[in-house]
């Protein structure tokens, strides 16, 4: 028999796919294209992705190795996943098998998998399994707008981005529920792709989900998995038993062969980009997959992107608003701003948010404060001689948390114990400056002795087990006052909960990041979202929010109060058109990282010159915010456009030279960066 020749994609930098020999035999079945196929690679053995089957190749007799094994265990992967893999590669700028084979379960992937063969007879108990364990429960009817929206999106064929606004508490996971449900009712074997922004978080969707499709097969894909799990439940969706896919933003490049909807939670959520690898956004792809099968994606949030509102507006997204709350007694919580200015706060407490916290123990219940700083102080410092603690590492201070005793970098996890006196002069008055949840925690606790009061953010829920043993505590009534970072701004709906506050939200105001005020009014419309929602309560006064800031003028803090989501994101829009800012123009970094900030500016400056271009712009390179990571200096450079297609022509080209240039710096480009 005539030798046949596989062209395999791999998960190496390298642009391009590798030719290997097969031996047909008349025990082993022909290999196809979609399948994975292990070989021989340098001295590794690696799994690949096999891409064209063939009689020829290029490659000499004596060059040519061969397939080690196809792993027939697994059902090829089909045309339109590799487009689609292929369509991230073009874009994002990066050689398929980078894209695919991360994108596969790691017991797929590796040369030695554990449990592939048992896994594959699991399947059909797991299905059994979870099964029994619900109670089915019916859907309420919707209300005239999510009638509408459900009517829109399911009466339509073919491709359609819809937008679906609301606040929370307005129903839109309602109107999920009942569009996946018609489109699964539809066809026999439709599958319907739920995206969110982090499962641990928002564990009641997922109840809700199995309850309301009791008979059908719900697989859930995200990092915290263990490996066994996540490949079963790949593999669920994969053979298209699975009919429901709920997962954070890696659930974009699975296999889901009878694709008819997605739906995006959250779709503004910082966290659907993919921040190292393949820097993906996993919404930007969702409405490619979605065009690609000719199916309809919903993308919903209470303060869309601006690149989403800037799609609607200009008519290529569908707006479906949510504007009546979803039961009746709910009403939308009262936003007031406190001036610090003129209201000093003590501990980070003003006199006024101190009143209302003990009106809401007296009466039983719960507040949350709301601060974006985990650790005790920020910093500590010296009066006599200017000394500060920072990351010796990093452009960063070392946070102080109290109860280990530590000084701890968040960025690159560097621990020294606090001392005693200063490093530099032995001065023992050693000042914490600024607040963060553990300090505040301490200063509650002194003004309120018998509120039981509880922290939730990544320290207390990395000592405690798991976030979601500390929402329970919540749950249960067994805290008066809750302190939280991002953390708590998600998915949960607490319902004794009816004071916000945020206690020092302006820093965001004032970021370099363009984006940074976006990502605050987002953040605290949906922290004071976790108010709104015991408001519901029959009788109950609507739930308070309360911001402490010096600059109670600011516009942002007038559209939250206003609850104005529309008037901010217009206004924001505008600035970003006139200042030729995203979404109206197209960027595109290349990152540099080096020992020292010169060699990386210098590889950036050779890069700017590389390649002719035309409707092009190149910045100037730059130190990034935070030049030093872990004794690593980076910078960055900046490419815009306002064409999509010139900016990618010239991309294909650019990183075609930057490849041949010899560097010992670590470069990488990031295709829409979000955090420039
Ligand atoms: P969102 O996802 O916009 O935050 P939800 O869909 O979670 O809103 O709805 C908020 C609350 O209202 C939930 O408790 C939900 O069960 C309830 N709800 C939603 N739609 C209806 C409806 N049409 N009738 C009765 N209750 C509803
Ligand atoms: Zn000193
Ligand atoms: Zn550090």
């Amino acid at each position: 028999m005539e030798p046949i020749y596989l062209t395999i994609a791999l998960d190496t930098p390298l642009d391009r796919l590798f030719d290997y020999r097969w031996e047909p035999s008349p025990d082993n079945p022909l290999p196809q294209v979609g399948q994975i196929a292990l070989v021989p690679f340098g001295r590794q053995e690696m799994a690949g992705l096999i891409l064209a089957v063939h009689s020829q190749t290029d490659v000499p007799a004596d060059k040519i190795k061969s397939v080690l094994a196809v792993r027939h265990q697994c059902p090829a992967l089909d045309a339109r996943w590799i487009a689609l893999c292929q369509f991230a590669a073009n874009y994002y700028q990066r050689p398929i098998g980078e894209v695919a084979i991360p994108a596969l379960p790691k017991n797929l992937r590796v040369p030695k998998p554990t449990s592939l063969d048992r896994n594959l007879k699991k399947l059909a108990k797991l299905a059994l399994a979870k099964l029994d364990s619900v109670e089915p429960s019916s859907p309420p009817d919707l209300n005239r707008e999510q009638h509408q929206a459900v009517e829109t999106i399911t009466s339509k064929s073919g491709f359609a981005p819809y937008l679906l606004h609301g606040v929370t508490g307005s129903g839109k996971t309602e109107v999920y529920l009942q569009t996946a449900a018609r489109m699964l009712a539809r066809q026999e074997q439709s599958q319907v792709l739920i995206l969110v922004p982090e499962i641990n978080l928002t564990p009641q969707l997922e109840g809700n989900i199995r309850q309301r499709f009791p008979g059908l097969q719900v697989a859930t894909l995200h990092s915290g998995m263990a490996e066994g799990e996540r490949l079963l439940h790949w593999l669920s969706s994969h053979t298209g038993q699975a009919r429901i896919i709920l997962g954070t933003r890696l659930a974009i490049l699975s296999s889901l062969p009878h694709l008819q909807l997605i739906i995006i939670d959250e779709e503004h959520d910082p966290s659907y980009k993919q921040q190292e690898g393949l820097r993906y956004s996993a919404r930007d792809l969702a409405v490619w997959r979605a065009h690609q099968l000719g199916i309809p994606v919903v993308l919903g949030s209470a303060t869309p992107s601006l690149e989403t509102w800037q799609h609607s507006k200009a008519g290529r997204y569908i707006k479906l608003e949510l504007q009546e709350r979803a039961v009746q007694a709910a009403v939308l919580p009262i936003v007031k701003i406190i001036n610090t200015e003129r209201e000093k706060p003590s501990e980070g407490l003003t006199q006024r948010l101190i009143s209302a916290i003990r009106l809401r123990l007296e009466k039983g219940e719960q507040s949350l404060l709301f601060l974006n700083r985990r650790g005790y102080a920020p910093v500590i410092h010296c009066d006599a001689c200017g000394w500060m603690s920072n990351c010796t590492r990093c452009t960063a201070h070392l946070v102080m948390h109290k109860l280990d005793k530590k000084l701890r970098c968040h960025h690159c996890g560097w621990e020294q114990r606090i001392p005693r006196a200063c490093p530099t002069c032995g001065n023992v008055d050693l000042q914490a400056l600024g607040r963060g949840t553990q300090r505040l925690e301490e200063g509650l606790q002194a003004i309120f002795p018998e509120a039981r009061v509880f922290r939730i953010d990544a320290d207390s829920t990395r000592l405690k087990g798991s976030a979601e043993a500390a929402f329970d505590t919540v749950h249960r009534g067994d805290v008066d006052i809750l302190i939280g970072t991002q953390m708590v701004a998600k998915g949960h709906d607490f319902k004794n909960l009816t004071l916000v506050a945020a206690l020092n939200p302006d820093s965001a105001l004032f970021s370099q990041d363009f984006r940074a005020s976006e990502r605050l009014f987002a953040q605290l419309m949906q922290v004071a979202g976790r108010a709104g929602r015991a408001g519901q309560k029959e009788g109950g006064n609507p739930s308070e929010v309360l911001i402490q800031t010096r600059y109670p003028d600011h516009p942002l803090y007038h559209a939250l109060m206003h609850h104005n989501y529309q008037g901010f994101a217009d206004d924001l829009l505008e600035e970003r058109q006139q200042a030729a800012m995203p979404p109206f123009i197209y960027q595109a970094l290349l990152r540099a990282e080096a020992k020292e900030l010169e060699t990386a500016i210098l590889f950036l400056k050779e890069a700017a010159h590389c390649t002719a271009h035309h409707g092009i712009t190149i910045n100037d390179p730059i130190p990034m915010t935070m030049t030093r990571v872990h004794n690593v200096d980076r910078a960055q450079l900046l490419v815009e456009s306002n064409s999509r297609p010139a900016l990618q022509a010239f991309l294909r080209e650019w990183l075609a030279d930057l490849r041949a240039i010899k560097t010992r710096v670590k470069w990488g480009v990031e295709i829409d960066p979000v955090d420039i």
